[in-house]
């Protein structure tokens, strides 16, 4: 059975177990019904984000995509948390950990320089009994394959156990898994709990960006974010950036790697490959 056979039947199986699931479960299920010709049912599009002053490229985000047979793209807001209260997180997860193996794998066999994919993981995902093993395994393997492998996790993922949440991510990190908040500054930013956690990097939340210009107080937010992300020696990564403006003043902040639409859109492994690779 192929991965993609395996990923649809075993949402299929869920999904026939919860009858009474939220609205996007009608969605999702659609987006199960998976024939081997017709859609996609689950793929990787990769978002990159770019050192402004130089001008490289600083690893992609892997992002889940789900299109129903009839062409109709699928949220993943609407999707996560379904696959969450099904159960189905974990497995579809790691599914998407070993395809964005197989493009790093790929981009590195045409030639481009290995860069670090970053993939989002839930507090669900954190909290499975066998996430760590099977991630220590997984990093294993990475770098095996000469590919940098991230994990973003958002604020409120690490609010609950805090104990527990940290030595799993002191372990992850050991692993030679470099660790980011994302959206941060939307959640429960705790100083202390900052100062605790093995993480690498801030993700600047883009709702603080879009309202660069119009709010003052949000160019004083990214700065502190900024000077502190510095003082405790982590980078930070400015999200949605959109418009020239926007670049600048973050480039004036201080923030040196962005990401948004502004510098690319999420896109397909073989898109990526076609915009990076060397000679293009
Ligand atoms: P995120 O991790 O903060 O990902 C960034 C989201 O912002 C993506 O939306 C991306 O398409 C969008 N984005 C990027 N640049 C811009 C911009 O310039 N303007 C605007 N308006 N949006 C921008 P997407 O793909 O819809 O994902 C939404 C959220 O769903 C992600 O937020 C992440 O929390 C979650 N997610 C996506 N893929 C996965 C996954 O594989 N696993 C888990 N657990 N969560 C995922
Ligand atoms: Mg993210
Ligand atoms: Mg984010």
């Amino acid at each position: 059975m192929s991965e993609r056979d395996r990923v649809g039947a075993v949402v299929r199986a869920a999904l026939d177990q919860h009858p009474a699931l939220r609205p996007g479960r009608a969605l999702v299920q659609r987006a199960a019904q998976l024939r081997p010709d017709q859609g996609v049912l689950a793929a990787v599009h990769h978002q990159h984000r770019r050192a402004h002053a130089a001008d490289v490229l600083r690893g992609v985000e892997a992002l889940l995509r789900w299109q129903t047979p009839e062409g109709e793209n699928v949220p993943p807001a609407t999707f996560i948390p379904v696959l969450e209260e099904t159960g189905l997180l974990e497995e579809v997860g790691f599914w998407l950990f070993e395809r964005a193996l197989q493009d790093a794998t790929c981009w590195r066999d045409a030639g481009l320089e290995p860069i670090e994919i970053a993939v989002n993981v839930s507090p669900v995902q954190l909290r499975h009994p066998g996430f760590l093993s099977r991630m220590k395994s997984i990093a294993d393997e990475w770098h095996r394959a000469g590919a940098g492998l991230a994990i973003e996790l958002t604020e409120t993922a690490v609010l609950r156990d805090t104990d527990v949440v940290v030595r799993t991510l002191r372990e992850l990190s050991s692993a030679g898994i470099r660790l980011a908040l994302d959206d941060f500054g939307t959640g429960h930013s705790s100083l202390s709990l900052l100062a605790k956690l093995p993480v690498h990097e801030l993700k600047i939340d883009r709702s603080f960006v879009a309202l660069l210009g119009a709010q003052p107080r949000n160019a004083a937010l990214v700065e502190a974010v900024r000077s502190m992300a510095r003082a405790f020696g982590l980078g930070t990564v400015a999200e949605g950036i959109e418009t020239p403006t926007q670049l600048q003043q973050l480039i004036g902040l201080g923030c040196e790697v962005g990401q948004g639409f502004l510098l690319g859109r999420p896109a397909g492994p073989d898109e990526i490959l076609e915009r990076f690779a060397p000679g293009r």
